[in-house]
């Protein structure tokens, strides 16, 4: 009888414990969700003021004729706004494919014309600088995903390749079957990423305190939404970087 009451007592303390586990879930989820929601409510509201500072700013430029440190200043005035206002539209699109109310609707995407657009909306330097190379035949390069959503994740990975090397080194994107996923592998031969950094790389707002980072701008969200968008296609994300050398992000996709 006192083996089946201390079996009794630690099942009553096991479920209570699972109940509180539960609740605490629950609690988390909550809480998360309100961020998301917080964080998009915030970004609607900042942007339309924000397209108005830089109308004006323009309008102010053109208006008044101002001397050249006026002028320098009205300058550093429109790059704080541009700046704002790529974090406000980062952070409304990692709020957008954050709301599970947003499901995912994959469907059949060639990869390769996915690639292309993105380049050749690059301006025209930069295009001879990436070179795109597919593997295998159309089917091999066929993903199972959101057009939208890949045209955002290769304009990251190919605008950072491009942004983190030398204007003269080659960008490639390489794409080709491996079992049942699509790869796309984005490599350049810039300033690398040290081991200590990679392990940061795809916390939201992380820039390496690597000089050549701190001279280019950026919002620290762009490998942030790459790598939601990579899980939400229940694909796969790897870096591979040597200091100095250059860096090779390598995304598994379900292929279609
Ligand atoms: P950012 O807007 O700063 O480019 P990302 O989230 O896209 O933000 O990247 C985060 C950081 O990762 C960058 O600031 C940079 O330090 C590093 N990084 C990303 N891609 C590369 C790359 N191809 N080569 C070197 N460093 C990179």
């Amino acid at each position: 009888a006192l083996e089946v009451g201390r079996d009794l007592g630690r099942a009553v303390l096991n479920a209570r414990a699972l109940e509180r586990e539960r609740e605490l879930v629950r609690e988390l989820k909550a809480l998360d969700d309100y961020k998301t929601t917080l964080i998009a409510t915030l970004s609607h509201e900042l942007k339309s003021p924000l397209a108005a500072m830089l109308a004006n700013i323009e309008l102010l430029d053109t208006i008044v004729d101002l001397d050249p440190e006026a002028h320098g200043v009205l300058a550093a005035v429109d790059r704080g706004a541009v700046r704002l206002v790529k974090v406000v539209e980062d952070l409304l699109l990692l709020a957008k494919i954050g709301d599970p109310r947003m499901p995912l609707l994959p469907r059949s995407v060639y990869l390769p014309d996915v690639v292309e657009d993105v380049v050749s909306l690059t301006s025209i330097p930069s295009q001879q600088r990436v070179k795109i190379e597919t593997i295998g035949d159309v089917e091999d390069v066929l993903a199972l995903g959101d057009p939208t959503e890949l045209d955002i994740l290769v304009t990251n990975l190919v605008t950072n390749a491009m942004k983190y090397s030398d204007e003269s080194s080659e960008v490639t994107v390489a794409l080709r079957r491996e079992g049942a996923d699509v790869v796309l592998e984005c490599s350049d031969h810039g300033i690398g990423i040290s081991e200590a950094d990679q392990v940061h790389l795809f916390r939201e707002f992380f820039r390496s305190e690597h000089r050549a980072v701190r001279t280019k701008p950026g919002t620290g969200l762009g490998l942030t939404i790459v790598e939601r968008i990579v899980a939400r296609h229940g694909g796969r994300i790897e870096v591979d970087s040597t200091l100095g050398e250059g860096s090779v992000f390598r995304v598994f996709l379900p292929a279609a």
